[in-house]
C-alpha cells in the first residue's frame, strides 16, 4: 500500500484536512485520536526515566492528542514544529518572550491585533524591550527602521479591523538581511489561504479560537516555526509551562476536518455581502482585500489563495457625533448579527471598531468603521438584517 503521507503531500486542501494528524492504525483503528488526560506518565524502569528514553514523559510536554493537532499544523504550515497554547493572544506573547530580551528593539505593525499592542506597551516595555510601530504597507521600506538591536519584526495581514495588506515576502527578506526573526499572525487567512513560511516568515501564529474551532466555544492558539527557530520556541514553551489542554486540542482537530468547507461558505457569503455593501449609498468604503476597489487588492491577489469571512465597512457620517449615533442605531437594530468579540464561528457578528490605539494608520475620516463576521447563515437573511440596520441608522 502506498504510504498515506506521500498521497497527502500532493492532495487538495479538503483531502488533507480530512486525513492529517493522527494515524488510526496506530491506535487500534479508531478514526479519531484518544483524548489523553495526563500529568504523570509512567516509565518501565529508572534507567528509562533518567534518560527520558520514551516518547512521552510528562503531560506538559505533549500527549497523543496534542501531537495529533501539532502534526496537522506542521503539515498545513510547512513547519518544523508547532506549540499549542491556551489562547490566540498567548500564541503571540509566547514567541515574543522566546525571541526578545532586554535591550532589544522590536518592530510591530501598527494595525496589529489590539491586545498584542497592549502586551508590547506594558510587559515588553517593563522587560526592557523597545517597541516601534510601523506602517502596514511599508514593504521593503522596513529596512530603514531596522537598527543594530532589532531582533523581531511582527506582521499581521490583512490588518486587524481595517484589513490593510502587507508585502510579507519583501518585509521578511529585509528583516533577514539583519538577522531578525519574522513572526506573522495568520489567523485571518488560515493556512489554507496563506502559508507564511513559504513567504519567508519564520514563525506563524494562529488564534485557533477562530476558524479551526469554528463554533465559538474553544480558546486556543498555535505557533508554528521553521527549522531554525523551532528549538527556541519549543524550549520557551517548556520553560513557561504553557500548554494546550486535551479536550480543547481534540475539538480543534475536529474543527479542522470541516474548516475547508466552512471557509468556502464564509468566503462566498462575505464577498457577496461586501459587494452588496459597495452599492449602498450609506457606505463610504468597504474594507475587504478581495474587492478590486481595495488598495491592498493586488497584494492579496498575488499572495493569498482566498479570503475568509471577516471584513469592515465605513458608515458615512458628517461628524463624530453623527457617526456614533448612526453606528449605534445600526448595530442595535441587527438581530441575526450578534454584538460580540471574536469571529470564525458559524454565527454572524458585528461591532463598532475602536482605532484609538493606532499611531500611524489612524481612523478614517469618513465615519465609523463597522466590522462584520459573516457566519454560515443564508446571505438573503443576513442582507435583510443589514437593511433594517441601515433604515434605523437613516432615521437616527
Ligand atoms: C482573536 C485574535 C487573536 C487572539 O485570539 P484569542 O484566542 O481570542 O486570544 C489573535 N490574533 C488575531 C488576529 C485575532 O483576531
Amino acid at each position: 500500500m502506498k504510504s498515506k503521507d506521500s498521497l497527502l503531500a500532493g492532495a487538495g486542501d479538503n483531502t488533507r484536512l480530512a486525513h492529517l494528524g493522527h494515524d488510526p492504525m496506530s491506535y487500534h483503528g479508531f478514526v479519531n485520536p484518544p483524548v489523553v488526560h495526563a500529568s504523570t506518565v509512567l516509565f518501565p524502569n529508572v534507567e528509562t526515566m533518567e534518560n527520558r528514553g520514551q516518547k512521552y514523559t510528562y503531560g506538559t510536554r505533549g500527549t497523543p492528542t496534542t501531537d495529533a493537532l501539532c502534526e496537522a499544523f506542521n503539515a498545513l504550515e510547512g513547519a518544523a514544529g508547532t506549540v499549542l497554547v491556551p489562547s490566540g493572544l498567548a500564541a503571540i506573547t509566547v514567541p515574543f518572550l522566546a525571541y526578545l530580551s532586554a535591550g532589544d528593539h522590536a518592530l510591530i505593525v501598527d494595525s496589529v491585533y489590539t491586545p498584542c499592542r497592549h502586551f508590547c506597551d506594558t510587559m515588553l516595555k517593563r522587560l526592557g524591550v523597545e517597541v516601534e510601530y510601523y506602517d502596514p504597507e511599508i514593504g521593503a521600506g522596513i529596512e530603514t527602521l531596522i537598527r543594530p538591536n532589532t531582533r523581531l519584526v511582527h506582521t499581521e495581514a490583512p490588518a486587524s479591523n481595517t484589513f490593510e495588506m502587507q508585502d510579507i515576502r519583501a518585509i521578511a527578506e529585509a528583516a533577514h538581511r539583519h538577522d531578525c526573526v519574522v513572526t506573522m499572525d495568520n489567523t485571518w487567512a488560515t493556512p489554507l489561504f496563506f502559508r507564511p513560511l513559504d513567504f519567508g516568515v519564520d514563525v506563524s501564529i494562529h488564534a485557533t479560537t477562530k476558524y479551526p474551532s469554528g463554533h465559538s466555544d474553544i480558546l486556543m492558539g498555535s505557533v508554528s516555526a521553521n527549522e531554525k527557530h523551532w528549538p527556541r520556541l519549543h524550549e520557551t514553551q517548556i520553560t513557561l509551562g504553557i500548554c494546550g489542554a486535551p479536550d480543547d486540542s481534540y475539538q480543534i482537530l475536529r474543527g479542522l476536518r470541516t474548516m475547508g468547507v466552512r471557509l468556502a461558505h464564509h468566503q462566498a457569503s462575505a464577498l457577496e455581502i461586501a459587494c452588496w455593501l459597495e452599492g449602498r449609498s450609506e457606505v463610504a468604503r468597504v474594507l475587504h482585500p478581495a474587492l478590486e476597489s481595495f488598495p491592498g487588492h493586488a497584494v492579496w491577489k498575488r499572495d493569498f489563495k482566498g479570503a475568509s469571512g471577516i471584513f469592515s465597512f465605513i458608515l458615512k457620517a458628517g461628524d463624530a457625533a453623527e457617526g456614533r449615533k448612526k453606528a449605534h442605531a445600526f448595530l442595535n437594530t441587527l438581530s441575526l448579527f450578534g454584538l460580540g468579540y471574536s469571529w470564525g464561528g458559524y454565527e454572524s457578528l458585528a461591532l463598532k471598531v475602536n482605532l484609538s490605539d493606532r499611531t500611524i494608520r489612524k481612523a478614517p475620516p469618513e465615519g465609523p468603521v463597522i466590522r462584520l463576521q459573516i457566519g454560515l447563515e443564508d446571505v438573503a437573511d443576513l442582507i435583510k438584517d443589514l437593511e433594517a440596520g441601515f433604515a434605523a441608522a437613516a432615521s437616527a
